[in-house]
């Protein structure tokens, strides 16, 4: 049988879904992020489903189908495992010439889904001549191709592709003129934009889904020593990197340069991916560049990444909560000392907390802020642990007490981050 593809356009249309169950709880997301008015018809449905109900997402009918439920509908999906009731919906349905998905007997429904990989505006659809396993197998081969950026943008061959200009996934850059959020050129990199974008603390599969497959389509990345460098690795040859660390002016100097750098080549047209270490902005710096975007008109948008700050904590056996252990956490600056004029961190306050203290560029500053905390009260034997280079081969990590730090700062260099509180032991052995 020769099947005929199509992307449906749902926006606003009206989908039956008969049966509440598992099937019901996978495809109802998909038909609702295509903006279809979603009727839900079954006597019993799973949690999942409640939370759409109760949240008005969709439009919950507690009891079983009847004829009616077709008026007005454009898809139904029979998402019920009894074939003597969902054959009768599915001959209502022929009858009425709306198309059905049945969960039970593909063989005897007018439409199937097929298997299917988004990324980004692009949607990869496969159909195996019913054999919903070698679909599978296919879509997960493309699915790689696309998170590897060999399929990234050129015309499909495979199965089909479309851009979907209203996919709620869709990149939306700030300052952008086109509508629907999309990228400016479709399929095409969004050229004249910048994309900061969070690299993630290290391990180069710790980036986001999202934030590596825009790094895929850029024209200049612009990194700097906490990029994760094997992310570099996998640049086109044609991308020109700008290492940052490399610029020849002081640090105040630099961040000026940055941002004439990234508001300079987008003005040229080309689409500027901003690699940082982490979270673009925890201590990176990045609404600064952000701002300058702004000024600049030029259209931005922000990748969020894993933060160092959790995240290597977490790959040394450290987890930053633990229940009956802290119930907090704070996140500060060591870049200057204490008793700086500048800082704003409040010391005396976090000495005084329970909760567990995260602390980012510290090392220079460690003996002195270990005096401060112990002066204004955190017990000397509280435990504490410095990750240097954490979730990279290069991973070190030392333990010991509040008192311990700068002893076992020792050899140590950045980046390290160091962690203060119980939680430091609560794994245990881990
Ligand atoms: N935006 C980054 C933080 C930038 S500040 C983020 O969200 O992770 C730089 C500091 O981050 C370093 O001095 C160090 O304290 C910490 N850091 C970043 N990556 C690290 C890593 N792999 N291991 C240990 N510390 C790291």
């Amino acid at each position: 049988m020769t099947l005929y593809p199509l992307g449906l356009r749902l926006d606003g249309r009206q989908v039956l879904v008969v049966g509440g169950g598992a099937v019901a709880t996978r495809r109802i997301p998909a038909l609702l992020d295509a903006g279809a008015r979603v009727h839900l018809v079954a006597p019993a449905i799973t949690p999942a489903l409640h939370g759409l109900a109760d949240a008005g997402r969709v439009m919950w009918s507690a009891r079983e189908f009847t004829p009616s439920d077709l008026d007005g509908v454009w898809l139904v999906h029979v998402a019920i495992d009894e074939p003597l009731a969902a054959q009768a919906i599915s001959s209502l349905a022929e009858e009425r010439q709306v198309f059905c998905v049945r969960a039970d007997d593909r063989h005897a429904a007018s439409a199937w889904t097929p298997a299917v990989t988004r990324h980004g505006p692009v949607t990869v659809a496969v159909l195996a001549g019913g054999d919903p396993r070698r679909a599978v197998a296919v879509r997960d081969q493309l699915a790689g191709l696309l998170a590897s950026g060999a399929a990234s943008g050129s015309a499909g061959s495979a199965a089909f592709a479309s851009s979907s200009a209203a996919s709620s996934s869709a990149d939306a850059f700030v300052g952008e003129a086109s509508t629907g959020g999309a990228p400016a050129q479709g399929l095409d990199r969004p050229h004249g934009t910048v994309a900061l974008i969070g690299g993630g603390p290290g391990d180069p599969e710790l980036i986001t889904v999202k934030g590596r497959r825009l790094l895929q389509q850029a024209d200049v990345v612009v990194a700097d020593r906490l990029a994760p460098g094997l992310l570099l690795d996998e640049l086109r040859p044609e991308v020109e990197l700008i290492d940052v660390a490399k610029l020849p002016y002081g640090p105040a100097a630099q961040q000026d340069e940055i941002n004439r750098i990234l508001v300079d080549r987008a003005q040229q047209g080309l689409f500027v991916v901003r690699l940082k270490g982490g979270d673009p902005y925890v201590f990176g710096r990045g609404g600064e560049e952000a701002l300058a975007c702004f000024e600049a008109g030029v259209p931005f948008t922000v990748v969020p990444g894993v933060t160092s700050a959790i995240a290597v904590p977490a790959v040394a056996g450290i987890p930053v909560t633990h229940r009956g252990v802290a119930h907090e956490f704070t996140v500060v600056s060591g870049h200057l000392a204490p008793s700086d004029p500048g800082s704003l961190v409040d010391w005396q306050a976090l000495a005084q907390m329970r909760g567990t203290i995260v602390i980012l560029m510290g090392l220079r500053h460690l003996p002195s802020i270990v005096d401060t905390l112990l002066a204004f009260g955190r017990p000397a034997d509280t435990p504490a642990a410095i990750v240097q280079e954490g979730t990279t081969r290069h991973e070190l990590t030392v333990r010991g007490t509040l008192t311990d730090l700068p002893l076992l700062a020792g050899e140590l260099r950045p980046p390290a981050i160091v962690v203060i509180g119980d939680v430091v032991t609560a794994l245990g052995p881990i």
